[in-house]
């Protein structure tokens, strides 16, 4: 049987951006309902645990810039959510870690830790937040927006906020039969994102990266590699948490498991203590991983009749700060 949940303000993600636009309207006294496919909150503020260790397999650390964004970071500090991990990254062929000062936080207990703990603030503040809801379309229906998902159930809404990587917003309104203008189908389709192939690793032995426990490698096929007990999230286990370039993740995608697994191990090996093992791996496929191509504003407002907007890492700036801004100003037009 379908059921319905009629609802003022639904935002479809409970990544960063949509739990920083929940916050924000709970906070105005707004009640947003929050839904998101995945079986947690986070988004690609992902962090997995293998055996008795952790490790972050999405966005592994942050910075800030932007005023707003510090104050937020502030209190995070304060509660002792957020710590600074480094002030730079060697690139692995320095023996030491050129530092330009400028802070890269990590959350304690893991990226995904920073996403529950602001579902809770939201949820404390009078918002709803519902995973292992899965959309298949989006409609217009008697003028609300309707999302469906695979169980059957609804969610009727005046305002909907879209917060996936833009091209699963499209094809949920695609599936609904949604119409939008020739506009605002440009601004979005100039918005494109890059793959990233990740392998996680578990190693019995040491594990010799530089300070601060992980190598930054633009440009090279093999980009990221760090070290989460290192990190300060893992005590019990070492994981190695292992990125893959863009570009190498494009061309490899498609490849099988155990070949992609073989591949990114193999870029951990030089750092491996000569009797350690990788005794254990899992691979992620981000297929929307970082926008590369972005929309020049923190939101897009559609040109639709009921509200319509549209947000996440993709509009106005990229990553965490440029997610969590994007929330916080679509929460803002919103109220
Ligand atoms: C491998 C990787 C490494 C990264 N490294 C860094 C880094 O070091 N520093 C940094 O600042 N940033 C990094 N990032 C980027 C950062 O993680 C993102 O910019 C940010 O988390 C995006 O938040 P968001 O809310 O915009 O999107 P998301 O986190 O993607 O949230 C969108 C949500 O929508 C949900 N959703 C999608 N489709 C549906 C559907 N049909 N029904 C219901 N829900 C749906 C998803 O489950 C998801 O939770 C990295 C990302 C990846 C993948």
């Amino acid at each position: 049987m379908t059921q319905t949940t009629d609802t003022e303000i639904l935002i479809v993600g409970a990544g960063l951006s949509g739990l920083m636009a929940a916050n924000a309207l709970a906070t105005r006294g707004l009640r947003p309902y929050v839904i998101d496919k995945g079986a947690v909150v986070g988004g690609r503020l992902a962090t997995r645990q293998l055996e008795n260790g952790r490790a972050d397999y999405g966005a592994q650390f942050f910075t800030v810039r932007d005023a707003q964004f510090h104050t937020w970071v502030d209190e995070w500090k304060g509660q002792g959510l957020v710590y600074q991990w480094s002030t730079g990254w060697s690139d692995g062929s320095l023996a030491a870690t050129p530092s330009d000062g400028f802070p890269r936080y990590a959350v304690r207990g893991g990226m995904n830790a920073l996403a529950h703990a602001l579902a809770a603030q939201a949820e404390d503040a009078g918002a709803m937040i519902r995973t292992g809801v899965g959309l298949t379309r989006i409609a217009k229906e008697y003028g609300q927006w309707v999302a469906h998902d695979q169980a059957g159930q609804t969610f009727a809404a005046q305002t909907l906020v879209l917060t996936p990587p833009v091209a699963q917003s499209l094809a949920l309104l695609a599936a609904g039969a949604v119409d939008l203008t020739p506009a605002d189908r440009t601004a979005l389709a100039r918005i494109a994102y890059a793959p990233c192939l990740c392998g996680l690793f578990r190693v019995e032995g040491d594990v010799d990266l530089p300070e601060p426990g992980a190598i930054q490698r633009p440009g090279e096929p093999i980009s990221w590699i760090a070290d989460n007990r290192r990190k300060g999230i893992s005590d019990d286990a070492t994981l190695l948490t292992v990125h893959a370039a863009p570009d190498w993740s494009r061309s490899h995608f498609h490849e099988g498991d155990a070949r992609l697994l073989s591949l990114l191990a193999e870029a951990v090996t030089p750092w491996l203590a000569p009797h350690a093992q990788i005794r254990e791996s899992q691979l992620k496929r981000w297929r929307y991983a970082l926008p590369t191509s972005l929309h020049p504003a923190r939101y897009l407002r559609g040109d639709a009749m009921p509200p319509l907007y549209f947000a996440g890492d993709a509009f106005g700036g990229p990553r965490v700060e440029g997610a969590a801004l994007s929330g916080l100003a679509v929460a803002a037009a919103v109220a």
